[in-house]
């Protein structure tokens, strides 16, 4: 039996809610103000002839209007989140106490150096960790984000070829299962692109990449784990041959996570690598930031590290604030105002501390045995995309729902009325109809085998046959069902404007 419409449109505690412009009442107010004393207006032609157009609302209405869109939020603090490329773990909650604390939540960045010792020693403290962990020798702490890290990186190497009359090289090789960040820094910092194919397994082309290596070639971007989940084996081979050739090799280091007291980045002969403080040490990223982008830096390039940056002098710390003067002579100069996001460097440092050697090593350890878990039991409908044993994340392709009439975006939206996030869809783009997961440590077994249980019910219906139809319907359960996506990011209507209200057909006819 289906349930009929209800009156109010609302289904249960799933209330439905309009834009806060509809819900307007003139002369409806959250604060009652005596009326303004008559005086003469002082704006001349700047004075306002018509009202500024705020939605008028009681204070229990707005309440409600903002808590009842909260609720119709997904987060990692209601549900999994299944995305691959993103690491979207639990944050522990110490380390937003922490970032919140007096002295560490309302530091200032113009404070005299001497009333913010602390705050120095606390960056220090965490390059110190990054610096170690990695295995090399330096580190610029100020990039804002993974894509800001790629681009001191890749401006540090610039710098470098131009001190060394190599200013020439114009070429960076990305592989072409590279996120989208490694082709465009390369481009904003002024270099051609040129792409490297992947192999079957996988992996990057390590003969085509040679191939291409020559006097022209500035840097080659390589991802490690790669965006396949794949651990890129022939590293070490592969830095060989770039360093042979005159070039740096930069390493994106978005997927550390699964290397954590594993992997010493140096040994690889990286140049450079972001770390994404975000994602591998924890700071809630859903929403688009705030993140930090750190990049670790091998001797060849540490002296391009950008301004500012902290110095011990044994004594005590302060800020390098000049490109060109004292330690920071060959800087490439400034990319952001201040020396980073320390708010995201307070919860990295504390999650760091709190787990500890140990606790980072096992925790890289669990990312990876509970993709290798997803791995292994939903290959009992889904392909697998390759081979062998994955890292923090798995990839499968769209092979096992050839002829079923469903697409990789109808089980994605089907997952949502079984209550999860859906995976990454359609990346990384070598693999046809992808469905990329990664589940994280922080998920446990029960919640990874619900995920399974749903996931492996919604493959055989589909593989029934007949089944496209209902696919091509879901979600059947969300506050708003299947959107026509493409019309959404083509012809996006970002503006709510009174009189184009009746052209916007209402959102239950979109339905
Ligand atoms: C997330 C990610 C980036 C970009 O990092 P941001 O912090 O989002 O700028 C780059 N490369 C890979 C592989 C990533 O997963």
């Amino acid at each position: 039996m289906t349930m009929p419409p209800t009156t109010s449109g609302n289904r249960g505690l799933q209330i439905e809610q309009a834009l806060i412009f509809e819900l307007d009442t003139p002369g409806s107010t959250a604060v009652d103000l005596p009326a303004a004393p008559k005086v003469r207006t002082r704006l001349g032609a700047l004075k306002s002839d018509k009202a500024i157009g705020l939605p008028g609302l009681s204070e229990p209405e707005a309440v409600r209007h903002y808590t009842r869109l909260s609720q119709k939020n997904y987060s990692i603090d209601t549900g999994f989140y299944p995305l691959g490329s993103c690491t979207m773990k639990h944050n522990p909650r110490l380390n937003e106490k922490m970032a919140r604390l007096p002295g560490l939540g309302d530091i200032h960045p113009f404070q005299p150096e001497s009333t913010a010792q602390g705050a120095y020693e606390l960056i220090d403290t965490l390059a110190h960790w990054l610096k170690t962990l990695t295995g090399m020798p330096a580190v610029a702490m100020s990039p804002a984000a993974g894509a800001h890290g790629e681009l001191c990186g890749l401006m540090c190497i610039r710098s470098a070829h131009e001190a060394n009359g190599q200013g020439a090289r114009k070429l960076i090789l990305v592989p072409e299962s590279a996120h989208g960040t490694n082709p465009a820094t390369a481009a904003l910092c002024g270099y051609q692109v040129e792409s490297i194919p992947a192999t079957a397994d996988g992996h990057v082309d390590v003969a085509a990449l040679k191939a291409k290596l020559g006097p022209t070639v500035a840097a080659v971007m390589i991802t490690n784990p790669n965006t396949c989940g794949l651990f890129e084996t022939e590293c070490i081979a592969i830095a060989e041959a770039v360093h042979a050739a005159g070039a740096y090799f930069y390493m994106d280091g978005a997927n550390f996570n699964a290397l954590v007291g594993r992997v010493r980045i140096a040994d690889l002969g990286v140049d450079a690598m972001h770390i994404n403080l975000h994602k591998t040490f924890s700071t809630p990223h859903g929403g688009g930031g705030p993140g930090a982008g750190p990049t670790v830096l091998s001797a060849a390039l540490a002296a391009y590290v950008p301004v500012p940056f902290v110095t011990h002098d044994g004594k005590k710390y302060s800020v390098e604030e000049h490109a060109g003067l004292g330690a920071a002579k060959q800087s490439y100069g400034r990319m952001k105002g201040f020396q980073g996001q320390f708010g995201v460097f307070v919860r990295a440092l504390s999650y760091i501390l709190a787990m500890g050697a140990d606790g980072l090593k096992q925790a890289s350890g669990d990312a990876v045995l509970n993709a290798n878990y997803l791995r292994v039991k939903l290959a009992a409908e889904l392909t697998p995309a390759f081979k062998g044993i994955c890292m923090h994340e798995v990839v499968f392709d769209d092979e096992w729902l050839k002829g079923t009439g469903v697409s990789t975006l109808d089980i994605a939206k089907a997952l949502i009325d079984e209550g999860f996030h859906p995976m990454t869809m359609y990346f990384p783009l070598v693999v046809h109809g992808a469905l990329l997961m990664e589940p994280t440590e922080t998920e446990s077994k029960a919640t990874l085998d619900q995920f399974i249980a749903s996931l492996l019910a919604l493959a055989r219906k589909a593989k029934q046959g007949d089944q496209a139809e209902w696919f091509k319907g879901a979600p059947y359960l969300a506050p708003r069902r299947r959107l026509d996506e493409t019309r959404a990011a083509r012809k996006p209507i970002l503006r709510w404007k009174p009189e184009a209200a009746s052209a916007v057909p209402s959102r239950q006819a979109a339905e």
